[in-house]
């Protein structure tokens, strides 16, 4: 027993080094992906379920990857996370999105908002105001036509700090959002004070609508919390038709899902 418990220490070791490797090739993959024009923009719709009407899209990134092909952000930008590059990715998407939503507006689309993922490393930089400033006046896209994501855990991470960036950003115009609402730890008195305009509830308590009763005590409870705030929410990751119907019962603002669209290329979006 003992000799085979060194030999699954060797093993695990060896992992290791694979796995350092790999992460090492990835990083540089990335860099050049970066530098190479490999990364794209997805946007998907995000319905109002008042009048059924698309009225904006999340920019989602991913990588064509020249021998993997497109490669979903899970696989990359955990990552990019954890080596800084995110920032430059969540600046370049920024900056992408904005353009695209140019382009969309003086094509004369209905669209009213392009919603942009901020990773906390970003956010946590404390000059994401000054970045976002540039970015629309570079672009000529008014601040109401941007929505910035954060989730709640970058948030609640340091309120503080993380209050007093979401005042600068809200004075610029641009509309906040705050991601995967329900899997962070909010302070009730804090979330009060931020000046957010709407709630993106996590779609793992959307999955188990309508029947699974946490999950729908969690949405009511979310529902009501936002309201009183005077916050809209959205529901992400609605998949079925049931689950719409639930949320419109329960009186969510917004939705969004693979039931309404999948993330697209701009070229393939089908906008009003
Ligand atoms: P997220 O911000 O919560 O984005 C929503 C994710 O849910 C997207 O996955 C979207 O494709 C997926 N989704 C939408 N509707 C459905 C549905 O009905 N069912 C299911 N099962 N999934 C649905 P995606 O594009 O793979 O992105 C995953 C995560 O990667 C995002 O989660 C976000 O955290 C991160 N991410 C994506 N783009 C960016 C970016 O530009 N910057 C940063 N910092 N993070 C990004
Ligand atoms: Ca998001
Ligand atoms: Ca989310
Ligand atoms: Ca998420």
């Amino acid at each position: 027993a003992k000799s085979s418990g060194r030999e699954g220490f060797a093993f695990y070791d060896q992992e290791q080094t694979e796995y350092a490797r790999q992460r090492v090739e990835l990083i540089a993959g990335l860099r050049h992906a970066l530098e190479n024009g490999e990364l794209r923009v997805h946007y998907q719709p995000l319905h109002c379920l008042g009048d059924n009407r698309m009225i904006g899209v999340e920019a989602l990134v991913r990588w064509q990857h020249p021998q993997r092909g497109l490669v979903p952000p899970g696989e990359f930008i955990p990552v990019a996370e954890d080596s800084g590059m995110i920032s430059a990715i969540d600046a370049w998407v920024l900056e992408e999105a904005c353009r695209q939503m140019v382009a969309w507006r003086s094509a004369g689309r209905s669209l009213q908002f392009v919603a942009v993922n901020i990773s906390s490393r970003l956010f946590s930089r404390g000059e994401l105001d000054q970045r976002v400033a540039q970015v629309l006046t570079d672009t000529g896209l008014p601040a109401d036509c941007l929505e910035l994501e954060v989730t709640e855990s970058a948030v609640m991470d340091d309120p503080d700090q993380a209050q007093a960036l979401l005042e600068r950003l809200r004075s610029l115009g641009v509309r906040l959002a705050i991601d995967d609402f329900g899997t962070g730890y909010s302070s009730l008195a804090r979330l009060k004070r931020l000046p957010v305009h709407k709630l993106k509830l996590d779609q793992s308590f959307v999955a188990g609508l309508p029947h699974d009763k946490d999950d729908l005590a969690i949405t009511h409870a979310v529902i009501a919390l936002a309201h009183n705030m005077d916050m809209k929410v959205l529901a992400e990751g609605v998949e079925r038709s049931e689950q719409l119907e639930h949320l419109r019962q329960l009186g969510c603002d917004y939705v969004q899902g693979y039931l309404l669209g999948r993330p697209l290329a701009a070229a393939d979006l089908h906008l009003g």
